[in-house]
């Protein structure tokens, strides 16, 4: 099976393109639901994660506050770090797990901080999805309740535009309007097929 990874900078579409090859009967796998499945209450990682934050990281139901450990973590990079140190493995785990039962010429692997986490090695294709900061935050700020200062620290915690650009082998522009992404998105589901139909190397 050929696998995709997808990523792209904060806001920059990874889910909208994802659901797009996902409408065309892709299987997507999304890291940053595994994470979010990985943290609930009960589960290994959220213990670990309250007993080296603290308790003031639990919301009034009991879930993780993930807006405040994202405010830390992006605020601090051994704080990130560690963190990442403790759900990567777990995560790149669980995605194994999954590819292994899929069927499909090829699959698509949501990865976020691909590059950071210095992943894209383990995928055939590594697909962008690219925007400019500005749209980034207009996108994130009409999404979230997050303010314009927070998503700026987000960008600049995350490897620049131009390293994503210069490792991937795909790019989608999404710079325009949902049915510009939508035939970019349809152009590569063909080549992918192509190539997921061929022996893998
Ligand atoms: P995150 O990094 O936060 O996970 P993301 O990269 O997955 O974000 P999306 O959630 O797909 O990005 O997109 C961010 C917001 O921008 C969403 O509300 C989405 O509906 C909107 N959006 C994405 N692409 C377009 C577009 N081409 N036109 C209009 N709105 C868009």
């Amino acid at each position: 099976m050929l696998r995709v990874a997808l990523t792209g900078g904060i806001g920059c579409g990874k889910t909208t393109v994802a659901n797009l090859f996902a409408q065309r009967g892709i299987p997507v796998i999304d890291t940053d639901v595994l994470a979010r499945e990985l943290t609930l209450p009960q589960q290994p990682a959220y213990h670990k994660i309250i007993q080296h934050f603290g308790e003031h990281i639990i919301s009034a139901d009991q879930s993780l506050d993930r807006k405040k450990l994202a405010q830390i973590v992006f605020s601090d990079p051994t704080q990130r770090q560690w963190l990442e140190n403790l759900l990567h493995p777990l995560i790149r785990e669980q995605v194994e797990q999954q590819i292994q039962r899929l069927t499909s010429p090829y699959c698509i692997v949501v990865i976020p901080l691909l590059f950071e986490t210095n992943q894209q090695h383990d995928y055939n294709r590594v697909l962008l999805v690219d925007c400019p900061p500005h749209q980034q935050i207009q996108r994130i700020h009409a999404r979230d309740a997050r303010s314009e200062e927070e998503i700026r620290q987000i960008i600049n915690a995350q490897v620049t535009a131009d390293t994503r650009r210069k490792g991937s082998d795909e790019v989608i522009s999404n710079t325009g309007a949902l049915e510009e992404l939508d035939t970019q998105v349809l152009s590569l589901h063909t080549r992918y097929l192509e190539l997921g139909n061929k022996p893998q190397m």
